[in-house]
């Protein structure tokens, strides 16, 4: 177990090898610069099994149109792509009340608003790519500890029952929410549970959806059904339902026939009738962020740094943003040898800021804005909704938001 062992040094050590860690790894292989290794908690059977980590599960993701940029830029578009559904135009209603627009693709001048990925697919990628760009990944580690050194982060770890030392330039944390890593350094985490959950499940429909994601508040929380790709020729949408955790606890527990008739009741028939329900699992929900998200030879990403809402589909494409400013400012600086060094990571926090506070607050506000039933609320609700109807460059805004295109113009705080 020696320090100056070749294999024990890394330029780039990341912690968590979910979808944030992954991304990370394959855009730092990209640049074919440093030594990168990921260290996962799961055991990782092979790029085969895509669902050895509970960051590949049984949801689906809404990617932004950056999203696709970044995944491009991997190289892993086409494979995701093959299994991936175009969102061609997102309807936002309010259930009981007036409120209701439609963004669509055509309008924003983009070939789709988002697409529409099953976890396990786009884990399976990602895990293949990562497989064949040889990228050092190790599952089953237990990290025992952590310790900032002048030219290093150490750490020992356990693998397979062996104890070992690694050297690493710089650490990433990609740990997911309530970072254990973090907390080994010190770092303060804050979160605010929303008190709701979110039900996902896949669910097929009697007729084809036509392309578009159906967002839809109910005073109960907000509900959305996203597209998705047909399989063996079943029309198919994924659910995520959010409401108090009470009521999504008894539901995780009703049968089947009672679940699907109380989301057409809240739903509605603009997809005809819910035909079949596949299998659920239940989210706690929390607003999480992390109190510092650089040091040197340090950086938090993905839910380690925040965790939000899953209102509007934006934890994962904010997060591919991060990782893709962070891979920018490391390269961006050629004069620095030393990975570790705080500059590029200072650079990288104040640029990432204004998108971080800016997606946090909208997606904060919208569930808050939401989950209020006072006709006051709604009557105001529902007069921004039917505004942005009206006004097309509001709504071009936001559909530029939810792609991930448009932060900068876009100011909710
Ligand atoms: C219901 C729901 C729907 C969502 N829908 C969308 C959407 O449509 N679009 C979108 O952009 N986002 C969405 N999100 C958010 C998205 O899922 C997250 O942003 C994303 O999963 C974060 O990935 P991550 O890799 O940071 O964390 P995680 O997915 O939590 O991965 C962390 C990884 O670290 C590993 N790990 C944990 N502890 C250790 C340790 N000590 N050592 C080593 N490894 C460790 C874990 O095993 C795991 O593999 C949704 C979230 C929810 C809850």
């Amino acid at each position: 177990m020696s320090q100056l062992d070749p294999d024990n040094q890394f330029d780039i050590t990341i912690v968590g090898g979910g979808m944030v860690g992954i991304s990370l790894a394959l855009l730092l292989a990209k640049q074919q610069r440093w030594k990168v290794m990921v260290l996962e908690s799961q055991a990782i059977k092979g790029a085969s099994i895509p669902d050895y980590s509970p960051s590949f599960d049984a949801r689906s993701t809404a990617l932004s149109w950056s999203s696709r940029c970044i995944f491009q830029k991997i190289g892993v578009w086409p494979k995701i792509e093959q299994h991936a559904q175009a969102i061609s135009s997102i309807h936002v209603s309010d259930r009981g009340h007036f409120g209701l627009t439609r963004l669509e693709a055509e309008e924003a001048g983009v070939d789709a608003l988002g697409y529409v990925v099953e976890n396990s697919w786009l884990g399976s990628v990602l895990m293949q790519q990562a497989v064949e760009e040889d990228i050092s990944l190790k599952g089953a580690a237990k990290i025992t500890s952590i310790h900032p050194k002048a030219q290093s982060m150490e750490l020992a770890i356990e693998v397979d029952g062996q104890q070992r030392l690694i050297n690493s330039k710089l650490l990433v944390v990609a740990d997911g929410t309530d970072s254990a890593c973090a907390k080994t350094l010190g770092i303060q985490q804050h979160s605010k549970a929303y008190g709701h959950s979110a039900i996902i499940a896949n669910i097929s429909l009697e007729q084809p959806h036509g392309e578009v994601a159906y967002e839809r508040f109910t005073d109960q929380g907000p509900m959305a059904l996203l597209p998705l790709p047909e399989f063996k020729n079943t029309h198919r949408c994924a659910l995520v339902w959010t409401q108090p955790s009470e009521q999504a606890e008894a539901l995780m527990v009703s049968d089947e026939s009672a679940f699907l008739s109380q989301l057409q009741a809240r739903f509605g028939h603009r997809l005809g009738q819910f035909k079949q329900l596949g299998e659920r699992a239940i989210y706690p929900l929390a607003l999480s962020t992390s109190e510092e998200q650089v040091r040197r030879r340090l950086v938090v990403v993905g839910n380690a740094a925040h965790s939000l809402h899953p209102v509007a589909g934006q934890g994962f494409n904010l997060s591919l943003r991060d990782i893709d400013c962070l891979v920018q400012c490391l390269k961006d600086q050629p004069q620095i040898t030393d990975v570790g060094e705080l500059e590029p990571l200072l650079s990288y926090q104040k640029q990432r800021d204004k998108d971080q506070r800016n997606t946090l607050m909208f997606t904060d506000n919208l569930s808050k804005l939401f989950g209020l039933s006072s006709s006051m609320v709604a009557l105001g609700r529902n007069s921004g909704l039917l505004m942005m109807d009206l006004v097309p460059t509001l709504r071009n805004q936001f559909a530029h938001f939810g792609m991930g295109t448009g932060q900068s113009g876009v100011d909710h705080g």
